[in-house]
């Protein structure tokens, strides 16, 4: 037998692509299931987007481009950064990646030293806490409630802030939460941050865009600039553009740290796909309704949904800010189960019996919880709400 590293190892396979992946399997067999695991919009990528990707093609865009990005794609990107975020970049301080989550990789690939400590608040996207551990990293879980709104505290942040502390990570709007924070919130938590100079902050920002809170989006940067120096903001096309498969993501900081990016890129991957670059550009440059229209249509499913779930006995669903995740407990419905003790337990169940197919919360750090992705049409929703209901109330 083949022994296999430690790194591969530590690490497990993302659990939400699993739950596609069982769903896809059971939905061979012939089995009607529901899929609400999956992380992706669910509209096509906007017309003048693959437009531009063809063009590319025609014209030759076909080869090896920068290992870091093509100067227009970054060119697009520093204005995206002026336009929507009041921030400013040179080339050098911009990496773009296939994808954000390697744009994470990345990062964490080119901070972290064994024993180096994570910041990672839970609810949290799944591949964070796997990352750090791929990197030799360790993650340091700080757990939220719902009753919180899901947000980490500034004393929490104090409390879980050690001499080994490297990287403190911010996903807002979260996934799987939906939950943002405010420019307040982030004021409180940079307060805890300027008093340790020496750790760095990462800001995801992949679901800046689909939000409808009641502040605009802003990050800790608007919050606190002077955290400029040694914060990463990550951000991508996936979300905002329905791109997911195209592999676009970018990070944005200190130009020493985003080079030690882009030298082990230059050895693993190389550049992202060059079409895909050109793709990502027309994104970023034309105008921006598409997103609106997206954005309409997932808030119009957003609150069906959490006013549908919170008419089921034991099932409490606060609003989100944004993204397309609801986050609901299921306690009281697991605790009323009999035979189902866990929010795993209950997750299969729902496939088995109502042939739903959703994400356990302890896949993000808060077991009791369910995500419901509602990146699919209002009348698949509704059946699947109708189907929860009568496979707890049976
Ligand atoms: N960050 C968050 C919070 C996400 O939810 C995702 C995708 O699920 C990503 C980053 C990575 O997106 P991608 O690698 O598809 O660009």
């Amino acid at each position: 037998e083949v022994q296999l590293s430690n790194r591969v190892q530590n690490i497990k396979p993302s659990p939400t692509l699993a739950v596609t992946n069982k769903a896809a399997e059971l939905r061979a067999a012939g089995k009607d299931i529901i899929g609400l695991g999956a992380g992706e919009p669910d509209f096509d990528t906007p017309e003048h987007i693959k437009q531009a990707a063809i063009e590319a093609i025609n014209q030759g865009q076909t080869k090896y481009t920068a290992v870091d990005g093509t100067p227009g794609l970054k060119q697009a990107i520093i204005a995206k950064f002026k336009r929507d975020n009041g921030l400013d970049y040179a080339p050098n301080q911009i990496l773009v990646s296939s994808g954000g989550k390697q744009s994470f990789f990345n990062l964490a690939l080119a901070l972290l030293n064994e024993g180096d400590e994570v910041v990672i608040p839970a609810p949290y996207w799944v591949s964070y806490p796997d990352m750090v551990l791929v990197a030799d990293g360790k993650p340091v879980i700080v757990e939220t409630t719902q009753a919180a709104r899901f947000k980490m505290t500034p004393e929490q942040l104090e409390a879980a802030i050690t001499p080994r502390t490297k990287l403190v990570v911010i996903n807002s709007p979260s996934n799987p939460s939906g939950i943002s924070y405010t420019l307040a919130e982030l004021k409180a938590l940079a307060e805890v941050l300027l008093k340790h100079p020496d750790i760095l902050i990462a800001t995801d920002d992949m679901y800046e865009h689909i939000v409808w809170g009641s502040e605009p989006f802003c990050n800790i940067l608007n919050a606190c600039p002077e955290l400029y120096d040694r914060t990463f903001v990550l951000n991508g096309v996936s979300k905002a553009y329905s791109m997911t498969g195209w592999r676009i993501g970018y990070a944005a900081g200190p130009a020493p740290v985003i080079g030690a990016m882009k030298k082990i890129q230059s050895q693993s991957t190389s550049n992202p796909a060059s079409i895909s670059q050109a793709a990502a550009q027309a994104a970023l440059e034309s105008p921006q309704d598409c997103i609106g229209k997206m954005v309409t249509e997932f808030k119009k499913r957003h609150d069906y949904l959490v006013s549908a779930l919170n008419e089921i006995p034991g099932i409490e669903c606060i609003p989100g800010d944004g993204t397309f995740y609801a986050f609901p407990s299921f306690q009281g419905a697991i605790d009323a189960t009999p035979g189902v003790e866990t929010d795993v337990e209950m997750a299969e169940l729902l496939l088995n019996k109502a042939g739903v197919a959703l994400v356990p919360g302890s896949a993000f750090g808060t077991p009791g919880h369910m995500r419901l992705s509602f990146a699919t049409a209002m009348s698949v929703l509704e059946d699947a709400v109708s189907r929860i209901k009568s496979a707890l109330t049976a």
